[in-house]
């Protein structure tokens, strides 16, 4: 299977809710063409009819069980891969793998729910090894840790900033750093290529410092022209098992003279919450030093209102697979409209993040949102770039301007 096709997808599970959350994380990255059902009859009826390339199959169902529709499927004689999900332990998921390999089923893992993004990432990837995006003949290149670790002690990463928008008025308020590897073959490379190699090794530490160094001495150089906004820097999960880095993060802040209160680290929430309880010491001591923290790309994990509740952040951002198309998509809005009230509930601010249309934006802007980023506004922009249309105010031009 070639990764540019259209997949077609069924998924079987008596809850729409996860139904929904399936979708819009297979469509942030691929192309699918997607058939949710919430009962198996309904979805066999499809399947006896037509070719799928993925089932997903909840085990848990009221009616007609997983374990029913598997042997319906190998009456079939479907050879698509099946996906179990389960929200019970993983030893119902491993005895079902096996029970549906006796039946000749090509069950390619299980997953347990509730589905992340990375789950999905995995799975496609262990699916369809070729699904990276294009991107300056690097189609068939890989880059390991020694070029990674290369590239970070000669300085090769360098920041980029995305400006973020107060909504509605769109007034620039900050921005996001972003790395970028400005590789001497490959020219500028978006973190996809790399980011996982560093924040699965022990890179991730003093790749974290060099980050929060450049952007630091940004901001003092600048002092001036910047002293009204606040900055995100995005930290990874791996990060929180430092115990001194919070004492690290302020001592830097005070060599630079940055206030730690323009500040905000973003944690992914999806890996946050699998490591809750390590993270959390560090967490509430970044922002007793006067940091803010960000969750970011909030939607792609399933925390829990008591597990957000219990880590002191301050602002939330909606993942982007929501935002992009919000205008025509009830179930977008839904999400919208669930996640602006869980916000204010809870203190949070909240940023819309991926905004790239003027229908989405208008839509947006029915809510009580605080804050947005997106290509509509400006793509992430090198440092002086921000320096420019801070100066202008003028986001709408940004994209043609000055990246
Ligand atoms: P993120 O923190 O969620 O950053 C937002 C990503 O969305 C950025 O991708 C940005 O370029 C992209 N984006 C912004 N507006 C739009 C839009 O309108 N449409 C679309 N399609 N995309 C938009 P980027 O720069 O490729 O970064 C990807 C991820 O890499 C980031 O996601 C973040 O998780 C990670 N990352 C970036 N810089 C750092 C860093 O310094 N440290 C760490 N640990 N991770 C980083
Ligand atoms: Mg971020
Ligand atoms: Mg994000």
């Amino acid at each position: 299977m070639d990764a540019k096709q259209t997949f077609k997808i069924v998924a079987i599970d008596d809850n729409s809710l996860i139904l929904t959350q399936l979708r819009l994380l297979l469509q942030h990255n691929f192309s699918v063409d997607f058939h949710g059902f919430t009962n198996g009859p309904e979805a066999l009826d499809m399947i006896a009819k037509q070719h799928v390339d993925i089932i997903f199959l909840d085990l848990n169902m009221p009616q007609m069980d997983g374990i029913e529709v598997l042997r319906y499927l190998s009456d079939l004689n479907v050879k698509s891969a099946i996906v179990l999900l389960s929200g019970e332990d993983n030893t119902i998921i491993k005895m079902a793998k096996n029970l549906a390999q006796l039946r000749d089923l090509n069950v390619v893992t299980g997953i347990d729910k509730p589905i992340t993004q990375i789950q999905i990432q995995h799975l496609m990837s262990s699916l369809f090894d070729n699904n990276k995006p294009s991107n300056v003949g690097l189609n068939t290149h890989t880059f390991d840790y020694d070029d990674v670790s290369l590239a970070v002690s000669n300085k090769q990463m360098c920041l980029y900033l995305q400006p973020k928008l107060s909504l509605p008025e769109e007034n620039i308020v900050g921005g996001e750093f972003l790395v970028r590897w400005n590789h001497p073959e490959f020219g500028l490379l978006t973190p996809y290529y790399f980011i996982n190699i560093i924040e699965e090794s022990d890179l991730v530490h003093d790749f974290s410092i060099f980050v929060v160094d450049e952007a630091f001495a940004f901001i003092e150089k600048h002092f001036e022209k910047l002293k009204e906004l606040t900055f995100n820097i995005n930290l990874s999960v791996k990060n929180l098992e430092d115990i001194h880095l919070p004492e690290r993060l302020a001592d830097l802040a005070s060599s630079y003279n940055v206030p730690p209160q323009m500040i905000s680290f973003e944690v992914t929430e999806s890996l946050l919450i699998e490591n809750l309880a390590e993270s959390l010491d560090v967490l509430l001591r970044l922002r007793l030093k006067g940091f803010s923290l960000s969750i970011d790309d909030f939607g792609t994990g399933y925390s829990s209102i008591k597990q957000l509740s219990q880590i002191p952040f301050c602002e939330l951002k909606l993942d982007r697979c929501f935002i992009h198309g919000c205008a025509l998509d009830k179930d977008k809005q839904a999400i919208i409209e669930a996640t602006v009230a869980l916000a204010h509930k809870l203190h949070l601010k909240i940023v819309a993040e991926g905004i790239e249309n003027p229908n989405d934006l208008s839509f947006l802007n029915h809510y009580k949102i605080d804050y947005g980023q997106g290509y509509l506004f400006a793509l992430p922009l090198k440092k002086v770039s921000f320096l420019k249309a801070l100066e202008q105010q003028k986001p709408y031009s940004l994209r043609e301007n000055y990246n």
